[in-house]
């Protein structure tokens, strides 16, 4: 295993989702040991997740209310997000999220950039990865979340979120629009799961990632949050 980052080695993590509660779903507990290391986190978010009504809710300022959600976890994290408020639910891989994303890759100037899986659920989440993927280009290494149920998804880093399972559940229950019980379940049987594929123990949690090493980023392991303790069985 390589070296450890440190605060003193400032790396910088970019993270973009699709939806004000993505991050929150999908990654939380590795922003939390990535924090944990030293690392400066961004967080940017590709639209305002006003298509996210749920059955029989009436909410003329949906977009707004998510914001302030998102808004209202980061402070856990000492971060504000980012809306480049694209309009959800028809996200595409077009020339103008690529450059509004280049721009501020640019800006940045992140060590690793997370997002969702190409293989995700979610249109819009696909499209976000493919635009990320063009942005991100040789510039920087791209590191795929696993998408909600794991479906198809072949993971090669695992992150041990287990001393932050409690701000996981917490970020997720920002989402008061989005009825976020029904996640915090779903997260939490996902996590148990992918930390019972490294032979965790029944109370462990893991996120999982896809990294697909293209010429000049082979290996990011000096970039990642410690993973979960290996068990003999
Ligand atoms: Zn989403």
């Amino acid at each position: 295993m390589g070296f450890r980052m440190t605060a003193s080695n400032n790396m910088r993590l970019m993270v973009v989702t699709a939806h004000p509660d993505d991050a929150e779903i999908f990654m939380w507990g590795s922003l939390c040991a990535w924090q944990r290391e030293g690392a400066t986190i961004q967080l940017l978010v590709a639209t305002s997740g006003e298509a996210g009504a749920r059955p029989g809710q009436a909410n003329a300022n949906l977009a707004q209310c998510r914001e302030q959600e998102a808004v209202a976890a980061s402070v856990a994290l000492e971060i504000k997000p980012d809306f480049l408020r694209f309009p959800d639910g028809t996200l595409s891989e077009s020339p103008g999220l690529v450059r509004a994303l280049e721009s501020r890759i640019k800006a940045f100037n992140p060590d690793v950039v997370v997002t969702h899986s190409p293989i995700d659920y979610h249109a819009d989440h696909r499209a976000l990865a493919m635009a990320v993927q063009n942005a991100a280009s040789f510039r920087v290494p791209v590191l795929y979340a696993d998408p909600l149920g794991g479906v198809g998804f072949e993971p090669t880093v695992y992150v041990d979120i287990t001393p932050y399972k409690g701000a996981k559940v917490t970020a997720i229950r920002c989402h008061l629009s989005q009825d976020p019980e029904r996640f915090v379940a779903r997260a939490g049987l996902q996590n148990q799961w992918r930390a019972f594929q490294c032979n965790g123990g029944l109370d462990d949690w893991a996120e999982a990632f896809r990294f697909e090493p293209r010429y000049p980023f082979t290996d990011i392991r000096n970039l990642l949050p410690p993973a979960p303790k290996v068990k003999r069985l």
